[in-house]
């Protein structure tokens, strides 16, 4: 088959492992476009894995200051081949590009057995423009399902704002139903940067009642 990012043939290589795990994983992409890619290594805050530094960063202390404690998990670096990526699949609306990481994300995925996965949403407006919310596309690509949980309003341009005052204001988010959440929660975004949005639905949720909430982003 043709690799989904640059159109090559891929080859798909039987290597030792991928007969015994019975799976390829690149099947998806060429060997060239799959190592562009590049995986948080070792060295993270154990709460929000920002790179760099081995205890809790600056960003998760103000969190903890807000009664919101981080931990979240993420895959990937937001380098130049993902920015590219995501171009790509979210802004030109390529909804095959959702398959990309499927495998990558289902072996991480299947760790959180006990949690109901939890998309973060995208507004009425955004999503007609758009025409497909791209965090189910990769969940859904990876063979997992999710809750329809939460909503979101149209937000008003907030361009005029500074950051805090942007952090400051009542987040746009909503839970649909209150009276049948789950007890244990994975909230699923698809970039993690400031953790503004994926951390204040985290309290959202808990606020209302879910006792457990961890957070997941492909990318950080
Ligand atoms: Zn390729
Ligand atoms: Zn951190």
């Amino acid at each position: 088959m043709n690799c989904l990012l640059c159109g090559q043939t891929t080859k798909s290589e039987l290597t030792f492992s991928s007969l015994f795990l019975l799976r390829d994983d690149c099947s998806y992409l060429c060997s060239t476009c799959a190592s562009s890619f590049e995986k948080i290594g070792e060295d993270y805050c154990p709460n929000c894995m920002k790179r760099g530094l081995s205890t809790t960063c600056q960003d998760c202390e103000l969190w903890c200051k807000e009664g919101i404690q981080v931990s979240h998990k993420a895959i990937f670096t937001y380098n130049q081949a993902m920015k590219d990526f995501f171009s790509r699949y979210k802004f030109d609306g390529d909804f095959l590009l959702r398959k990309v990481f499927a495998s990558v994300l289902a072996n991480e995925l299947k760790k959180y057995r006990d949690y109901e996965f939890v998309v973060i949403p995208l507004s009425p407006e955004r999503l007609l423009e758009r025409g497909f919310n791209q965090v189910e596309g990769l969940v859904e690509a990876a063979g997992f399902s999710f809750q329809d949980l939460l909503g979101k309003r149209e937000e008003k341009a907030s361009s005029s704002k500074n950051r805090s005052e942007r952090l400051a204001t009542e987040i746009p988010f909503f839970i649909k139903d209150e009276t049948s959440l789950p007890k244990k929660i994975l909230l699923i975004d698809d970039i993690y940067t400031t953790g503004a949005t994926i951390n204040r639905v985290k309290r959202l949720l808990e606020e209302a009642g879910v006792l457990e909430v961890k957070t997941f982003s492909l990318v950080r």
